[in-house]
């Protein structure tokens, strides 16, 4: 007998809500320290997860979520770089469904 796979499911670290992670933009530390969105989901290192919204990503910044989910202390700079690197990952999500 086969078991049914399941979508794993990850919780936002903006609104908290869980969602299935293709739902979600993985963010992960690399074991150097740097901190990247990952849009594969699939980058080595500690993940946290956001909906695909501008809104919680400003919320896990604004609470510092980030940080505390990945364990290192983001600076301005850094927390810019990300939601460039965020917004480009919600671009090329669109432009993948409407293909
Ligand atoms: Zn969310």
């Amino acid at each position: 007998m086969m078991k049914a796979r399941k979508t794993p499911l990850r919780t936002c670290i903006g609104c908290r809500v869980g969602s299935d992670k293709q739902d979600l933009v993985r963010i992960v530390r690399a074991a150097d320290g740097h901190v990247e969105v990952d849009p594969s989901g699939k980058a080595n290192g500690r993940g946290a997860y956001v909906c695909r919204k501008a809104e919680c990503f400003d919320s896990a910044v604004q609470r510092r979520r980030i940080d505390s989910a990945l364990r290192v202390r983001l600076k301005d700079d850094d927390n810019d770089r990300l939601r460039r690197e965020f917004n480009e990952a919600l671009d090329a999500s669109k432009q993948g469904s409407d293909a």
